[in-house]
This record gives C-alpha cells, structure tokens and sequence, in this order.
C-alpha cells in the first residue's frame, strides 16, 4: 500500500506564542535566571520545560513571586486587578500578552464604557477568559457553546454585543452566534474577528486534508484550546481518526493499522521541534513520503514587550559607553 503523509500548512507556532517565549528567553539573558512567569507562558509541555531548564520559574499567582522581582505575564493576558496587584507588590513586569489578546480586552473595556452588555464566548476557566471578564465583570457573560446561547438571558433595555476568546472552533463559535441572534435579533458583533487569524488557518489547513487522512495527528499539549480544536476540526471534516499528541512518546503503533494517508498538523503553541520529530517516526514505520499542503502564507510578526525593549536597548547603550 502507498503510504503518505500530508503536512498541513500553516501549523506550529503563530506571531503571539512566538513573541511570548521570545520574550521569557531575552528576559533570561537581559536580567540573568530566576525570570518569573506568572502561568505557562504558553500552553505547550516542551516550551515550559525548556524554559524551566533555562532558569524561568513558572508560578500560577504573583504572591508565589518575591518581592521586587521580575515576573513575565503570559501570552493568555491577565485581569487589570493582576496589573494592579504587581504595583503593590513592586514586581517588575513584563508584559508578554498576545497584541490580538489585548485587542479583546480592549474591545471588552470600551463596550462596557458605553454601557453593553457583553456576551463572551469562550471557555470557563481558561486564563484567556478569566483575563478578558476580568476588564468588565459586571458587563460579561460567558457563553460557552450554542446550548447555553439557549439559555443565557440579557437585559432587554439595554444593547448586546458578543466577543469571543481568539481560539475557538470557528464553526462551533458561529453556531453559537447564530443562536443567540435567533434569540436577540439586535445582537451586535465585534468590528473584527476575535478568533485571531493563526486559529483559523490552522483550521482551515485541518479542513483542507482531513477527508483524505486515515488518521489525523495534532501534536500540542492538552491544555492548548487550539491544538484541542483541531482534533476536533479534523473529525468533523472527514479525519477517520484523529490523536492529539504532546511528542512522539505519546505516538501508539496501532494508530496506523491499516493506513495508508496520515496528516500531521500542530496548535499554534508548538515548536517545529516536535513536528519533525513525529515526522521521523512516521518515516521508520514506512510514510517516508511527506507532501505539504499549504492553504495560507504567514507572515506576521509582532514587536517585543515595550518595556522588554527599552530595557534591552539601555543595555547595549551601557556595554558600548
Ligand atoms: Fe495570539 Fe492567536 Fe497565538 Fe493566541 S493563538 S497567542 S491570540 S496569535
């Protein structure tokens, strides 16, 4: 049997992940280790253990961080009241949330300034979610899927809008969308999309080879909604089987019984490392020919934490005086 494997395109890392863990490393050579990070800079197993091997200590509140140190807030955002909590405690920050995280949060703040309510669709407990109903509390609802839309209730006096977390299933989200406009007909819609542009292409890459795949693996780690997502993604477009993956320990022989198409894709938080490394194992059980298929070019790139800069730039300028 011809046995093949189709590398979806784009795949791995996205700008805001990217610019996260380059944020942790430089801040690492910038201030020497211990770098705080108040939660895992971004979802991603191999990402954080790397990290902590470089001297990075990953926290889940400021009150584990000493005072006066340096602590790198996550790709994922955080509440206002964590900003403020950082002040009081003199901690140096550095703030590595993603630009479009922060495009959310801004949307969150002005919309409640004018007195709407927000309906939020995103998942209960995620640090993206906590961090964006954390800018208007008294404003946002979360919505979780189309069967609370069902559910949820509003103040018919006063104007909806909906926002959402950036990695959602695109599908799943305008389903859930569709239904709260069934129920609220003047439900009014963010200026932009809020699913940022690495989670859908991601998808749409899944979308494009999942009818011909046998078997579909995502490599990211359990707590990453995008990699989740895509398994989710994958079957539902026609994957006959799908397997997410933190690396190639977690790969099983009985996977590829039968196979004769594998696809291969990865959430936006995962290192080119542990693609290939899933690509040689794939190769040692015979799907040595690979064909990448690419369904979008990516070429944003976001600027290093303002502060992270600064401080960068005051260090050249003292090593050359
Ligand atoms: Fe930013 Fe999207 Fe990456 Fe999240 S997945 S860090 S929102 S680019």
């Amino acid at each position: 049997m011809p046995k093949k494997v189709l590398l979806a395109a784009p795949r791995g890392y996205c700008a805001g992940g990217d610019r996260a863990v380059v944020t942790v490393e430089k801040a690492l050579e910038l201030y020497g280790a211990p770098v705080y990070v108040r939660k895992q800079i971004v979802h991603n197993k191999y990402v954080v253990t790397r990290l902590e091997e470089s001297g990075a200590i990953f926290v889940d509140e400021l009150d584990e961080v000493p005072e006066g140190a340096t602590v790198v807030f996550s790709a994922h955002g955080v509440a206002p009241s964590v900003h403020a909590e950082a002040a009081d405690r003199s901690l140096k920050t550095i703030d590595a949330t993603c630009p479009l995280v922060t495009k959310v949060h801004s949307e969150a703040k002005r919309f409640a300034s004018e007195g709407m309510q927000i309906l939020l669709i995103g998942h209960e407990g995620h640090e993206e979610v906590v961090g964006t109903m954390g800018e208007a509390p008294d404003h946002m609802t979360l919505v979780e899927s189309p069967a609370d839309a069902e559910r949820v209730s509003v103040d018919p006096e006063r104007p909806v809008v909906w926002l959402s977390q950036t990695t959602l299933s695109v599908d799943e989200t305008m389903q859930t969308v569709d239904r709260l406009r069934e129920r609220i007909p003047s439900l009014q819609s963010p200026p932009s999309d809020d699913i940022c542009y690495a989670t859908q292409n991601r998808q749409a890459a899944v979308k494009t080879i999942a009818p011909a795949c046998d078997v579909l693996i995502v490599v990211g780690s359990g707590n990453s909604s995008n990699s989740v997502r895509l398994v989710e993604v994958g079957l539902e477009s026609g994957a006959r089987s799908s397997y997410r993956v933190d690396g190639v320990d977690e790969l099983r022989d009985e996977w590829l019984d039968g196979a004769e198409t594998v696809g291969l894709t990865s959430g936006a938080s995962v290192p080119e490392v542990l693609v290939a490394g899933v690509l040689e194992w794939l190769a040692e059980r015979g799907f040595g020919d690979v064909e990448e298929v690419t369904s979008a070019e990516e070429t944003l790139v976001f600027a290093l934490p303002p502060e992270l800069r600064r401080d960068m730039k005051a260090a050249a300028k003292a090593a050359t005086s």
